[in-house]
Order: C-alpha cells, then sequence, then structure tokens
C-alpha cells in the first residue's frame, strides 16, 4: 500500500486519505513518548498495555507519527481537511505534492477545514511567499480556536520552547487566511453532506467532521484520539492536551458512537491511512484498523 495516498469511498463522495508526511517525537523537543501521550497513566498498567501493543516500554524513546489530511470530492464541492505542517521539518510538507499527484490542484480546493489551530493541522495554510496555499477556499475554523490561537497563549501550560512553536506557527498561517476565513460557533453543516461537530479538550475549540452519503458515514476525529492505546483507555490524555477532562468526555462520546454507528473512523495521527473501526471488545473499546 502507498503510504502517500489511499483512496476511498463513502457513499457517493471520492475520498482520499493525503499523508503530509511524518514527525518524530523525541526528546530533548518532547518527552519520552509514553510520557508525552499517556501523561497520567498509572505505570504498571502503563507497560503491560504497550507490551500488548508490542511496544517495549524503556526501548520505546520516539514516536514516529503520520500527518494523515483528507480530500473529499463530493461532485459539488472539492473539501480538504487539515493542511499538514508545512515546512515544520524536512520529513513534512508533502500535502501539496500528495495532492497534485492525485489530480489535485491547489485552486481547486473550494473549502478547508480545519480541526484545531496545531503547527501539524495549519502549517500548510500557506506557501513560502505567506500567500494562501488555496486561494480560492473559504477556511472553516471553530470560533472559539481562531480567537484562542490569535492570543498571546497565556492559557498554555506547556514549556517555553514548544509555546513558542505554537505561537511562531499560528502566527505565520492564520492571518494570511483572514480574508477567507469563515468562523463556526455550533455543529453545522458546511456543504451538503458534511458537518462539523464540537470535539474539543485537545485544544479549546478543537472540532471533528461527519462526512455522510448514501447512508454510509466517516468520522474524522482528528487529535480527539492520537493513538489507538488511546481508544482502550480514553481517559490517558497526553501532554500536549489542554483540557485533559474534557478530552476524556469528547473520546468517550466520538468513540461511542463511531462503534454504535459502525462508521469508519479517520485518525490524523494513526499509522496511514489511519481508517478504521471502533468495536466493542468486552467491556473495552479497540481499534480495528481496515
Ligand atoms: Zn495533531
Amino acid at each position: 500500500m502507498s503510504t502517500e495516498s489511499y483512496r476511498f469511498k463513502v457513499g457517493t463522495f471520492e475520498c482520499m486519505a493525503v499523508s503530509d508526511g511524518t514527525h518524530t517525537y523525541a526528546p530533548p523537543t518532547f518527552p519520552p513518548p509514553a510520557t508525552f501521550l499517556f501523561a497520567n497513566a498509572p505505570k504498571e498498567h502503563l507497560e503491560q498495555t504497550l507490551r500488548e501493543h508490542n511496544l517495549q516500554p524503556e526501548q520505546w524513546t520516539e514516536w514516529i507519527s503520520p500527518y494523515i489530511c483528507l480530500m473529499v470530492n463530493t461532485g459539488k464541492h472539492q473539501v480538504l481537511v487539515d493542511t499538514g505542517a508545512g515546512g515544520l521539518d524536512p520529513n513534512t510538507g508533502k500535502l501539496l505534492q500528495n495532492l497534485q499527484v492525485g489530480g489535485i490542484a491547489p485552486g481547486d480546493i473550494d473549502t478547508v477545514i480545519l480541526t484545531h489551530g496545531h503547527p501539524d493541522h495549519i502549517g500548510g495554510n500557506v506557501v513560502s511567499e505567506g500567500k494562501p496555499a488555496f486561494p480560492n477556499a473559504r477556511f472553516v475554523i471553530w470560533k472559539e480556536e481562531w480567537d484562542f490561537w490569535i492570543s498571546d497563549l497565556a492559557e498554555l501550560k506547556v514549556e517555553e520552547h514548544l509555546k513558542e512553536l505554537l505561537l511562531t506557527t499560528a502566527r505565520k498561517n492564520l492571518p494570511p487566511i483572514q480574508g477567507q476565513l469563515d468562523l463556526v460557533d455550533h455543529e453545522t453543516e458546511i456543504v451538503p453532506g458534511i458537518r462539523v461537530v464540537a470535539a474539543p479538550g485537545h485544544t479549546p475549540g478543537h472540532m471533528a467532521v461527519v462526512i455522510a452519503s448514501d447512508g454510509e458515514q466517516l468520522l474524522c476525529i482528528s487529535d480527539a484520539v492520537l493513538h489507538p492505546i488511546h481508544v482502550e483507555q480514553p481517559e490517558w490524555y497526553a501532554a500536549v492536551d489542554f483540557a485533559p477532562q474534557q478530552v476524556t468526555i469528547t473520546r468517550r462520546r466520538l468513540l461511542n458512537k463511531a462503534a454504535a454507528e459502525k462508521a469508519l473512523v479517520l485518525a490524523f495521527h494513526f499509522p496511514f491511512p489511519g481508517l478504521g473501526h471502533v468495536i466493542q471488545k468486552g467491556e473495552q473499546l479497540k481499534w480495528q484498523p481496515i
């Protein structure tokens, strides 16, 4: 399977999971993966769970995460969900090239939905000259999210160097799209068949996207869940989760919905193409990749 793009259908909608590349999360920039992803997990339970997932706790020193954007052609609209990380590192910023290979030019896209304002989701908003990368698109983002990232981030409790990275990326990638901006403050249909739903916690105005056509459904959960282990242990939050308690509530709601409705799920940071189902196994939910 190609790790650059993956085509599939949701009803009559033509969809494509598109890689923007991968990023390696490791010290010194980030804490070791287990601490970074499962900040509050009890040590023994965590180590046992990691082993069940073929991860050796002492040897898991870096988390190589895919960045997976979504392209949906509804027949009438060309919708992109998230723009990747741009030039965050040499292994990211491949979205435009991979779209091109898939026959999609930046000017074809009429709607860009930004699930939240983290660097790996907005970093491809602009091209190097500071111009919007998608000149004909309206950019949809939750109002509270926009307001948060154009503030000085005083409420954000992360290490100074991370805050600096977040601020720099927001200042580079948000003001240039101001003229194309469509802020939403309630759950609503963006184009026929594509709805945004509130999924706060990872960031203040994080949202999920529901794509529905002809009786089929895709639930794009973005960063409500960062790692397949979060599906089993929704109360284990990540060091970058803004409001941990809210993350747990949001996760349970989205994952239970996905399981009950047997929806196909797309998770931005999961192994490519990030698609699978959430299934009930005994008391627990589990991730079943396609
Ligand atoms: Zn992310």
